[in-house]
């Protein structure tokens, strides 16, 4: 049901002192300004105010709808006034008002507020017929800049993305509009100088064989984009996001040993110093470990013997974070001979490496331990020490240039809750466009 708000407009009369009042203020305006003034009741006044729109819009109507719990603002534009062009800010004369639209702006008390206008065109000589801009919003916009501005941090706040949409009363499709607009903004703001150190890294999107690729700004910790696939193409086109200039910055690269995102990185920044990022050597170190200890456990159990039984996490976590308890049964098996504990003795001393300041001392000790391990008859260490032989040149370059992928992990818990709050995106699309708005610390709102 439609009703004209004139009954609930006996409190606006203590601020306004009707008509008079409004002839009184209008005292020295245009002509032009003061018929408007006139023509315009307390509440068209009152919202016009509110809103904050200049002449020639005026407020034309307001009609609340309670039982859609809807108040509805009309704007009108005054016949005959000129517009300026939106492409070169001349006065010119209208062509014709464009059909009629809506946005959503912020909410009347309960009521969802909405405004409808007819938003002039103007027959610009030198751009042709335009539509003007309205500053109560941005160009294409659904809502209002308040509103947008408003929907922006509840969504930077909630816990998750539907938990926004269902606190601001907005549909999947409004979301995604709203959150596809700020990163367009952010994007076209951002400010790319001085990237010196960067990090190309994957992760799983869907479930199954399914990748993207991130490409991160390790000082600033923020997505710089993503693409999907992992493939050689997939990372060059990350590359590309950057301009020749911004690649030419790069010094130095956190990379894992993966060849198609090492070949792109070498083609797209040939003066960047790769990194073998830390964290995903000893990822392999532990996968090595591990697959020893499985055998192993296997092996024994086969005769009877318990001994490994439970022990995957404590060969994996690091002995410093032990209780007491996994300390001391930590203890026995590190001291028990085991092809395991072999294993792990050689993954701990590993993390040496990283200690070095010196290349040629970081050098011997590889070979020593390359040596070890050779010698050690444990397989699956054999052929990651292997790996790393062959890698050894940007493992080093990790002295000149401790980076890690580290920041990356750090982003990894915000994306996965992107990911598990989504439920499978309808396109990766909407996964980039997520990604970078809750991790690419970009300038989100409209002006
Ligand atoms: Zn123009």
């Amino acid at each position: 049901m439609v009703q004209p708000l004139r009954a609930g407009l006996r409190f606006a009369r203590l601020r306004y002192t009707g008509k008079r009042g409004l002839e009184k203020l209008a005292c020295g305006r245009g002509v032009g300004q003061v018929r408007r003034m006139n023509s315009e009741n307390e509440l068209q006044s009152h919202y016009r105010l509110l809103l904050g729109i200049e002449a020639p819009w005026h407020v034309k109507d307001v009609k609340l709808e309670l039982s859609e719990k809807r108040l509805e603002i009309q704007l009108t534009w005054a016949a005959g006034q000129k517009a300026k062009c939106p492409e070169c800010g001349q006065a010119c004369t209208l062509y014709d008002l464009a059909p009629e639209r809506t946005w959503r702006h912020l909410d009347t008390m309960q009521f969802q507020t909405i405004i409808r206008a007819r938003v002039p065109r103007v027959d610009c000589p030198t751009d042709g017929v335009k539509t003007i801009a309205v500053n109560w919003a941005e160009p294409g916009g659904r809502f209002s800049r308040l509103f947008e501005r408003f929907a922006i941090d509840v969504l930077l706040c909630a816990r998750s993305v539907k938990q926004a949409a269902g606190l601001m009363g907005l549909t999947w499709d409004e979301v995604d509009h709203i959150l596809r607009r700020a990163v367009e903004r952010g994007l076209s703001r951002r400010e790319l100088e001085k990237l010196s150190h960067v990090g190309i890294d994957e992760k799983s999107f869907r479930s199954g064989q399914s990748y993207i690729s991130l490409l991160t700004d390790l000082q600033g910790s923020r997505v710089l984009d993503v693409v999907e696939g992992r493939t050689q193409e997939a990372a060059e086109a990350l590359w590309d996001t950057l301009s020749e200039e911004q690649r030419a910055e790069v010094e130095a690269v956190a990379i894992d040993m993966w060849e198609p995102f090492m070949n792109a990185t070498q083609a797209k920044v040939p003066e960047a110093e790769l990194v073998h990022d830390k964290f995903h050597v000893s990822g392999h170190l532990n996968e090595a470990v591990d697959q020893v200890r499985r055998a192993e456990h296997k092996q024994l159990m086969a005769a009877g013997d318990e001994t490994l039984k439970g022990s995957r996490q404590l060969w994996l976590y690091n002995p410093m974070n032990f209780s007491q308890e996994q300390a001391a049964s930590f203890a026995v098996l590190r001291d028990s001979g085991l092809k395991v504990a072999r294993a792990w003795a050689a993954k701990e001393l590993f993390t040496r490496l990283w200690t070095y300041r010196y290349e040629g001392a970081a050098r011997r000790f590889f070979k020593q331990w390359f040596g070890w391990v050779s010698r050690s008859r444990l397989k699956p260490l054999i052929k990651v020490a292997r790996m790393l032989k062959n890698h050894l040149e940007n493992i080093l370059t990790y002295l000149r240039h401790p980076i890690t992928n580290a920041v990356t992990e750090g982003l990894n818990s915000k994306i996965q809750m992107i990911k598990s709050n989504a439920r499978g995106f309808r396109s990766f699309d909407n996964y980039r466009i997520r990604i970078l708005f809750f991790c690419g610390k970009l300038d989100l709102y409209p002006l």
